[in-house]
């Protein structure tokens, strides 16, 4: 390979505390559905509060309710709840704190890697990680690049759920775009994609 280091986090804290960032932030970390119960959990067992938002929904107009897919880990000013000068869930942190500073995504059908600019690794090297491929990348970031992919393919998965569920019939869904949270739809009846299989699979 080209004279590319591999990716070594310099742990400079700047992924969990945005305001140590100039520029793009992130202010929340998305939490997966089968990640939720571990995250508060975690939060209980080091007496945190943290606040776990719904995030990405989609309206289901036959029942009139909303699916949430994925939830939000709000960041506030004091940085991410489990930065302590250092991640102190680190082993068990979410998937897209592990990905990160990756990700993997679909852009007219090529896949597509782009690195988080904010990284203090990503700035130091950017011009030796310029122009690398998709495989070379895969090589600089071999621990990230898994769970980057793991994400893009739970993503799929995700929507493959709900087409499912349409095609059944259970629910509609008026437009395959996540809605945004605005007053009225917070007052809606929410309900998790898990839950709606687990009642699914009750019937059978
Ligand atoms: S969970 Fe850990 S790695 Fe992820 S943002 Fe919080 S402190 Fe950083
Ligand atoms: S910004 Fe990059 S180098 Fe700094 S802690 Fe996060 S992943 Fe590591």
């Amino acid at each position: 390979m080209k004279n590319t280091p591999s990716f070594q986090c310099l742990r400079c804290g700047k992924c969990c505390n945005p305001n140590q960032v100039n520029g793009e932030t992130a202010y929340f970390i998305p939490i997966y559905l089968n990640e939720v119960e571990r995250i508060e959990n975690l939060a209980k067992q080091k007496a945190l509060k943290i606040t776990l938002e719904p995030d990405i929904m989609y309206h289901d107009e036959l029942n009139d309710r909303l699916i949430v897919v994925t939830y939000a880990l709000r960041i506030d000013k004091g940085g991410c709840p489990f930065y302590k000068s250092k991640c102190i869930i680190y082993d068990q942190r979410p998937i897209t704190c592990k990905a990160y500073p990756l990700s993997i995504y679909m852009y007219q059908d090529t896949t597509c890697v782009a690195l988080k600019s904010e990284c203090t690794f990503v700035q130091q090297n950017r011009l030796k990680l310029k122009n690398l491929d998709y495989y070379e990348l895969n090589d600089v970031f071999c621990d990230e690049f898994p769970f980057s992919r793991e994400i893009q393919i739970m993503g799929h998965a995700i929507t493959d759920q709900i087409l499912a569920l349409e095609a059944e019939k259970k629910v509609r869904i008026p437009i395959k775009i996540p809605v945004e949270v605005t007053e009225e739809i917070k007052q809606m009846e929410k309900i998790r994609l898990d839950e709606i299989k687990r009642e699914l699979e009750n019937e059978l």
